[in-house]
């Protein structure tokens, strides 16, 4: 190595601070396809452990349906493995191509180009499309890859409290003198599992002449009546201007984003945005799963309608056994402990007892708020659900915390 051990001190030391904080990261290891039953070993040197998964973002449970992997693996045998450039110099084939053609109808928009993530698609629109002349008015949960691509454009940046419309119409209002406006929101927020209010942006943006722009990640496959999206959920299905969204989540899972809307807007991102110039785009293999997909889920709602049952059947049992949960109607279920230590004591226990959820607190979510985030999943029978919320119930009983008032809880534990 060639650095000294005092440029060593500097990293460790930390890295020492930050497991001191309490915020140091551990990954859990799982020995199987990503799926609703999992076998997990953590920590690292004990037994492998077989769970059912309560965290995942597998809201369709495509990450391993046989369909997709058998449509990854003949696109492996057709296609080859690699591409070994990027899209404008010899990094293009027909599947990219049919695979965005079937993004624009799914999603209702006029043109949609693939990036290697949604990460991506967010590091590289803003300033594709964007310049100082305009603004970026941004919610203030939006995600962090929303705010690092904010940070790369050179537009000026403003924020709005979250899901907060008057405030957003002042924002619209100050603006007024700006070339171009763009409000900027995620669909579905993945930490309290609220929409937005989708319906209410696109009339104030046509009433201030602004575009509008939504990540939905965390809900494109499932949310909405056929599963398009917050957009088809709030009745605004050809009105959103930009949509990012993943095929990291439900949408097989695997890896790549995109940017679908306007057609002069996709294409300025064809020809100026730097991910997608300069990086290579989605493998052949996951282009051919993506595309099998895309079939699941326009020739039928079965598994969009069945993660709707699922989701109404937790978040009910958790309600009338006791718990406290962010009310809502998304498959992200936090359920509320306020208490950053209850949270990792409870998931702790509930992995014992099988289960497998991740107990997250400040900084990730704000102070106080401490949770526990579940997620569902079409994957999950009823024997999963109820053998978790068995679980659930159980570990709240154990800390005295079901049908408990939030102060009753915090006055327990602390907040
Ligand atoms: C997960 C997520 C992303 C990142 O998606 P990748 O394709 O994994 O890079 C971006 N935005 C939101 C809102 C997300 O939830």
């Amino acid at each position: 190595m060639a650095y000294p051990d005092e440029i060593r001190k500097i990293y460790k030391d930390e890295l020492e601070g930050i497991r001191e904080a309490g915020i140091f990261k551990v990954e859990r290891i799982i020995h199987a396809p990503q799926d609703s039953e999992i076998d997990v070993v953590f920590p690292a040197g004990s037994d492998q452990k077989h769970v059912i998964n309560m965290c995942a973002n597998n809201y369709l449970g495509l990450s391993s349906h046989p369909d997709v992997v058998n449509a990854a693996h003949a696109g492996l045998d057709v296609r080859g493995y690699g591409m070994s450039s990027v899209r404008f110099i010899c990094g293009t084939q027909d599947i990219h191509k049919e695979l965005e053609d079937k993004l624009t109808k799914f999603l209702g928009t006029e043109d949609t180009i693939l990036f290697p993530s949604c990460m991506d698609a967010n590091g590289g629109v803003f300033e594709a499309v964007l310049t100082e002349e305009d603004v970026m008015i941004a919610d203030r949960l939006v995600h962090a890859s929303i705010v690092d691509g904010m940070r790369l454009c050179k537009a000026m940046t403003d924020t709005y409290k979250h899901s907060d419309m008057k405030h957003l119409e002042k924002k619209l209002q100050l603006h007024q003198d700006k070339r171009v406006r763009m409000v900027i929101t995620d669909g579905s927020f993945s930490m309290d599992g609220d929409l937005a209010k989708l319906d209410e942006i696109v009339e104030l943006a046509e009433k201030y002449n602004a575009m509008v722009f939504v990540d939905d990640s965390h809900a494109s496959g499932f949310i909405g009546k056929t599963g398009r999206g917050t957009h088809e959920h709030c009745n605004v299905v050809g009105k959103i201007d930009i949509i990012t969204t993943t095929l990291g989540k439900a949408l097989g899972g695997a890896s790549g984003g995109c940017v679908s809307g306007r057609a002069e807007l996709v294409e300025m991102c064809r020809q100026k945005a730097r991910p997608y110039l300069f990086s290579n785009t989605i493998a052949p293999v996951v282009v051919a799963g993506a595309n099998k997909v895309l079939d699941i889920v326009t020739s039928t709602t079965e598994r969009r309608d069945k993660l709707e049952k699922n989701t109404e059947f937790w978040r009910k049992g958790l309600t009338e056994g006791g718990l406290i949960i962010k009310e809502g109607e998304t498959p992200i279920v936090p359920v509320m402990l306020f208490n950053a230590k209850l949270s990792q004591d409870f998931a702790r226990d509930l992995y014992d007892e099988g289960i497998y959820a991740i107990g997250f607190f400040f900084p990730v979510v704000p102070k106080g708020q401490a949770r526990i985030r579940t997620q569902l999943s079409a994957a999950h029978d009823m024997h999963h659900l109820e053998k978790a919320l068995g679980a659930f119930l159980k570990v709240g009983k154990k800390y005295d915390i079901l049908h408990k008032t939030k102060q009753e809880v915090i006055d327990m534990y602390g907040s």
